[in-house]
């Protein structure tokens, strides 16, 4: 994979599973990198910039800040997300507000800002869900969500290559990440047994963790990825979503 020496990035999200794990990557390769959650302290960083993506000032404002305080902007990942359960019939409107708020207007927000900040080279990667692409049930909102940040990419990738902006999408299956394990505790199981079971399900014997997703998030933002625009590439053990 191209070095990413001297690049400059911002991660929403840095401090849940995956996106901890893209800060990582990122400076091991060489990324200066800016994180955003809403608690970001404790996270080795170049610029700590916390903050509820719900509040429209703060998304809007995100690029540009993480471009001030890095001295450029190169990558961005829109990686934060919430997870809301249940069918239409059983979704208030705290979810849906939730789940647009957090999954889609944030990245709306934040990739508005970015694209004219953003110079010739550069690359967004968002992260979407195979559930964006086959939804699974009992997860309306959530569904439609990843369907919307999937087709914002595929739109986004188009509009904007002409500048040089690279934009593109991972779409995972399960990962063992917070998200994930708080959900199997919710429901009252064992969050590790039910990890090891769930991994029998995926052809490769495992669910992913967070850096099988970070390690594709890097590729679509280095040059490796030069040709890729618009994609929104499942990574799922081989386990697509029925
Ligand atoms: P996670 O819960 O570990 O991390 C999500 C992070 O987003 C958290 O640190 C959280 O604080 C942050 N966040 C949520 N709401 C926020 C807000 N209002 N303001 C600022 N930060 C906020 O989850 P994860 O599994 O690492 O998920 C990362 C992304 O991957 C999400 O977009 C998720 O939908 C997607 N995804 C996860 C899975 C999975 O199985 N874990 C599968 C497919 C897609």
């Amino acid at each position: 994979m191209s070095d990413l020496k001297g690049k400059k990035a911002l991660v929403t999200g840095a401090a849940g599973g995956i996106g901890a794990a893209v800060v990582r990557a990122l400076r091991a390769r060489g990324a200066q990198v800016a994180v955003a959650d809403r608690d970001v302290s404790g996270i080795e960083a170049e610029a700590h910039l916390p903050g509820n993506l719900l509040e429209a000032a703060y998304a809007d404002g995100l690029p540009a800040a993480a471009k001030a305080a890095l001295g450029g902007l190169d990558i961005v990942v829109n990686n934060a997300g919430v997870i809301t359960r249940g069918k239409v019939d059983e979704t208030t409107d705290a979810d849906w507000d939730l789940s647009v708020g957090v999954n889609v207007q944030a990245p709306f927000r934040i990739c508005r800002a970015a694209i004219p900040l953003l110079p010739p080279g550069s690359a967004i990667v968002n992260v979407a869900s195979c559930w964006g692409l086959r939804p699974g049930p009992g997860h309306a909102v959530y569904c439609m969500t990843k369907a919307a940040i999937a087709s914002l990419t595929q739109c986004m990738g188009m509009d904007h290559a002409d500048k040089g902006i690279r934009i593109n999408a991972v779409a995972p299956n399960e990962v063992n990440t917070p998200m994930l394990r708080t959900g199997f505790a919710k429901r009252g199981f064992d969050p590790d047994t039910a990890v090891a079971e769930l991994g029998k399900t995926v052809p490769l014997g495992r669910i992913a963790e967070p850096e099988d997703i970070a390690d594709v998030i890097l590729f679509l933002a280095s040059d490796a990825a030069r040709y890729m625009v618009g994609t929104v590439v499942e990574v799922n053990g081989g386990k697509p979503v029925k």
